[in-house]
């Protein structure tokens, strides 16, 4: 009995290390929220159903500049910062990720995009709200919209809405464009 509770235990042990990994391997350290490989299987579920969606790619505008005059620390901060943002902008149902560097996705399904633009809209007003109270350095944000329609891959979605994001950059930044616009 002991050495098959033994072995159970380390049985245990092992599988509890390789679920953290696996949560960890879905979840960005920095800000906490999923990642690009978690957001693509959440929303592979989603497109199964054949949910009509809205993809807005948000950019951080001048980041760089961030982590040059105040250090990678604050830079970091900054990132937090916006993901707070992002995630109490959008409703629980909707879906958020840090895609990459500076660069966050949020899926919007069951979303026209007159409301898309006034969520992402949402997203600008409140970030610069909560900078007003944050030691974090003002900074803005650039989105591009782009919807989602059956037979799309979330990659194709995602494309539309980083070319909108770029037209946005190239107007001025800190503003909303849409895929179309
Ligand atoms: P633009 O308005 O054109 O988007 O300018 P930008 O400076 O935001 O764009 P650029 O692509 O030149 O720089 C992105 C910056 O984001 C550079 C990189 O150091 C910073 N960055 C990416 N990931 C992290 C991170 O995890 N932490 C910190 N502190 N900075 C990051
Ligand atoms: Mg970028
Ligand atoms: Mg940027």
């Amino acid at each position: 009995l002991d050495l098959v509770a033994c072995r159970a235990g380390d049985r245990i042990g092992a599988l509890r290390v390789l679920g953290q990994a696996e949560r960890h391997a879905h979840v960005d350290p920095v800000t906490g929220l999923p990642n690009r490989r978690a957001l693509e299987s959440q929303v592979h579920s989603l497109v199964g159903r054949e949910t009509p969606y809205v993809v807005a790619f948000a950019d951080l505008d001048h980041f760089k500049s961030i982590n040059d005059s105040h250090g990678h620390d604050t830079g970091d901060r900054a990132l937090r910062l916006f993901a707070r943002v992002l995630r109490d902008s959008v409703r629980p149902s909707d879906l958020v990720a840090r895609y990459g560097g500076e660069e966050f996705v949020a899926v919007l399904p069951d979303c026209t995009k007159t409301d898309a633009r006034a969520v992402a809209e949402r997203i600008r007003s409140e970030l610069a709200a909560a900078l007003r109270h944050a030691a974090v350095p003002t900074f803005t944000v650039t989105i591009g919209l782009a919807d989602g329609n059956p037979g799309d891959t979330l990659a194709d979605v995602v494309a539309s809405a980083d070319t909108a994001m770029l037209s946005a950059k190239s107007l001025g930044r800190d503003r909303v464009l849409a895929a179309g616009d």
